[in-house]
């Protein structure tokens, strides 16, 4: 892999930002699009433009062939079944509403389900819209000092009244990878279906959802070199072929009648109106893309990034780092004395770097943390050595400024 002519392919990386070379350390939020996936957008506005599934016209045959093609990609990126397990979202945020809104019809006053304390607020809030109406009870599974789920006490919550399980994959605060393949077993054994919030692990790490044996598995194109506003919902056909739709509209009907609607077949029950072709396109181009780098050697090289970043952090006196667990993947979060994790943010921008600070929508996380905010740096498969020593220098240089 040579880091440099894949670097070639992001223009943003060549960027100043107050005359110092941008180092961007916050892929977690978002990561960078190469050339291709760009390219592909642009291919489609000029060459491809048409509303996909009911033309008889050749380019709506075209934009329909191509959005059908990337469904396939994504389903062999995750080696699910079917293609009709695959239903194109916004985002993992509506992936997990459609989730909670759908499969959310079947649960009743009484119900309970387990969400963990290191959820992303994509992964509470839907429940707690679902919980007013329903009166559900949440439970939260709690974390040990490194940043690992306490499984005990996770199996000691099932009683008859569990009726789901929705938990992330990898935090997007504490980089802990969740042991979710025993997650899910764990359920299964009291026949409770569980939803997986893959936005943080489907980038880095290969996903059989199979394997994994889940019921429900969501993640975001824009932070897999992807652009903005696509999003993955699979589901299994079995749970996905008995749950409401979600929005109702054009292309996810089957007949409409005033006297009796029917839906379309799956997954086009879960896609009302005009999907963005463009976007699931490029989408498309971007999966090729992490195909053609390989996810092992994306793993790799972000492992790297993460050990020497961290221990070079350590060195710096009142380094605190949020997240210890043995398993984790490339994202940092750390405090530095009683430097505000806003200020160490600001004064690092101004040296080129850039991170997240503050609460990266895990509130309830930050609060078992004892904090209000961390600084976030979060690396992909592009970032350097070089960068790291200049992020853990920055650092340095601020914490000494205080
Ligand atoms: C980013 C993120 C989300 C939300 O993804 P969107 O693309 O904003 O819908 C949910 N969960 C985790 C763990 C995330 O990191």
């Amino acid at each position: 892999m040579n880091i440099y002519e894949i670097r070639g392919q992001f223009p943003i990386l060549s960027r100043k930002i107050d005359g110092k070379p941008l180092v961007y350390l916050d892929n977690a939020a978002t990561s960078q699009t190469p050339r291709c996936v760009v390219e592909t957008i642009n291919d489609m506005y000029f060459n491809h433009k048409s509303n996909v599934h009911r033309g008889v016209h050749t380019i709506s045959q075209e934009a329909t062939d191509i959005m059908e093609a990337t469904r396939e990609k994504v389903r062999q990126f995750i080696n699910a079944q079917s293609t009709s397990e695959i239903i194109f979202t916004r985002g993992t945020t509506e992936a997990i509403n459609l989730v909670a809104s759908s499969y959310g019809d079947s649960l009743y006053t009484g119900d309970e389900i387990i969400l963990t304390v290191m959820e992303h607020h994509s992964n509470i809030v839907p429940w707690q819209l679902l919980q007013r109406n329903k009166r559900l009870k949440i439970h939260v599974v709690p974390i040990d000092n490194d940043g690992n789920l306490d499984m005990n006490a996770y199996e000691d919550l099932f009683t008859e009244n569990i009726r789901f399980v929705a938990v992330t994959h990898v935090s997007n605060v504490l980089g802990t990878i969740n042991p979710v393949k025993e997650i899910i077993q764990i359920a299964h054994r009291y026949g409770v279906p569980v939803l997986i919030d893959g936005a943080q692990a489907a980038p880095h790490t290969k996903i059989d959802v199979q394997d994994l044996d889940a019921d429900f598995y969501c993640f975001s194109s824009h932070k897999m070199y992807g652009p903005a506003g696509i999003g993955v919902l699979y589901g299994k056909e079995k749970r996905l072929s008995r749950m409401v739709p979600y929005q109702g509209g054009g292309e996810m009907i089957g007949n409409v009648s005033f006297e009796k609607t029917t839906f379309a077949e799956l997954p086009f029950k879960f896609e009302a109106g005009t999907p963005d072709f463009v976007g699931i396109a490029a989408f498309g181009a971007a999966i090729d893309y992490i195909n053609s780098i390989g996810l092992d050697n994306i793993a790799d090289q972000e492992l790297l990034l993460l050990d020497a970043a961290t221990s070079q952090l350590m060195e710096i006196e009142g380094m605190r780092i949020f997240g210890t667990s043995d398993n984790k993947n490339g994202v940092i979060s750390f405090l530095v004395g009683d430097i505000n994790s806003y200020d160490m943010g600001v004064l690092l921008d101004k040296l080129g770097i850039a991170v997240r600070t503050g609460h990266h929508c895990a509130q309830p996380l930050m609060k078992r943390l004892g904090v209000t905010g961390t600084v976030r740096a979060s690396f992909a498969f592009y970032n350097t050595l070089e960068e790291v020593n200049a992020f853990t220098q920055a650092v340095a240089r601020v914490a000494k400024m205080f």
